[in-house]
């Protein structure tokens, strides 16, 4: 089976191929890099229109050139969470293709694929997932037929987090990799610590950081404690999630990731639990298509296909709202 992936939830125009047999992807994607200030949706949506189709052609004719037959045979894509104006973009290029080929549509989750991902290259069976993305950040485990949401933010993602602070001192989106590089040879400084039982929040935290920052701390300092803090919660409220459902495997998914301090505190927690923990490698943790198609392939064998007039995006789609249809029969 072969599915094409369209995903477009917020700055990724992004298209791939999953081949089943071979359990490959092939990604492309164009990033929307704001000139300035963070990601203004409007702009967003534009650099969809513009790019989603290119890489969906350029992803398709490569299927095609791999194919006797139709290239592919069903396309998925992000229906939410995500920006309104991005989605309805993704949509409509994945109905038009999906069309055009007469194939079925499947409409992904976005955060769910976030950890189907992980599950798939892992292998293993029921992880607890940690999404640290941009707009997102919980923790999921599966009961019953879905992802429970075991603990969340209480106010914003993580990496928007840590991407106003950085525009406050004035760096360019995006700033978790800048946080990162000066976080590396600088002292810790004391910042809140926010987690109220399984949840976690961000804004009392970023607000100290950037009145350390106007106060005269070090921008480096500041950089190191903030990384601490959130990373130490996020791992605080896993660990409390891997005890709470009696998991010893855990994976991680989202951009923010990709960052190395979170991973070791993460490893090292497990470690200490003997539970394993699995992290894909950037290019998945990122937003990207073969999240989608991969998700999309497991769906589609399951028959948990959209019909296209009722495939309207959902920007506030939650983990939680999704059937899980391809866990039990088919035992993907
Ligand atoms: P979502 O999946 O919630 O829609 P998103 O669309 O913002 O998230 P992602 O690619 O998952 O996209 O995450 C982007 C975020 O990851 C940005 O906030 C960025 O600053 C952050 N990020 C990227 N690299 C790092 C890093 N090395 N350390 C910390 N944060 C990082």
């Amino acid at each position: 089976m072969r599915v094409l992936g369209i995903e477009g939830t917020a700055w990724a125009a992004s298209a791939a191929l999953y081949d089943g047999p071979t359990d490959t992807v092939h990604i492309e994607t164009e990033a929307y890099q704001p000139e300035s200030g963070g990601i203004h949706p409007r702009e967003a949506a534009e650099h969809m229109a513009e790019y989603l189709p290119k890489v969906a052609e350029s992803v398709l004719s490569k299927a095609q050139a791999q194919s006797d037959g139709r290239p592919v045979d069903a396309v998925a894509f992000s229906r939410g969470p995500g920006l309104g104006p991005c989605l309805r973009l993704a949509g409509t290029t994945a109905r038009a293709v999906a069309q055009r080929l007469d194939v079925p549509l499947v409409g992904v989750n976005h955060m769910v694929a976030h950890l189907e991902i992980g599950r798939h290259r892992s292998g293993l069976s029921s992880p607890v997932c940690l999404n640290a993305s941009g707009a997102n950040a919980h923790i999921l485990g599966y009961r019953t037929g879905r992802y429970r949401v075991l603990g969340e933010t209480m106010d914003t993602g993580v990496g928007n987090a840590i991407d106003k602070f950085t525009r406050h001192v004035g760096w360019s989106h995006p700033g978790g990799p800048k946080v990162e590089q000066a976080a590396t040879d600088s002292e810790y400084v004391g910042l809140p610590y926010v987690v109220k039982g399984m949840d976690f929040s961000f804004s009392g935290i970023m607000s100290a950081a950037k009145d350390a920052v106007d106060n005269g701390t070090p921008v480096e300092d500041v950089c190191h404690g903030l990384q601490e803090n959130i990373f130490a919660m996020l791992t605080e409220v896993s660990e409390r999630a891997l005890s709470l459902t009696g998991s010893d495997e855990l994976v991680l998914g989202g951009g923010v990731g990709q960052n190395q301090r979170l991973q070791s505190m993460l490893a090292s927690m497990c470690a200490q639990r003997g539970a394993d923990f699995f992290v894909p490698g950037n290019r998945f943790l990122r937003d990207n298509a073969g999240m989608i198609a991969v998700l999309g392939s497991k769906m589609y064998a399951a028959d948990d296909t959209v019909a296209i007039d009722a495939s309207a995006i959902d920007s506030e789609f939650r983990p939680d709202q999704v059937p899980v249809t391809w866990r039990g029969a088919n035992k993907q």
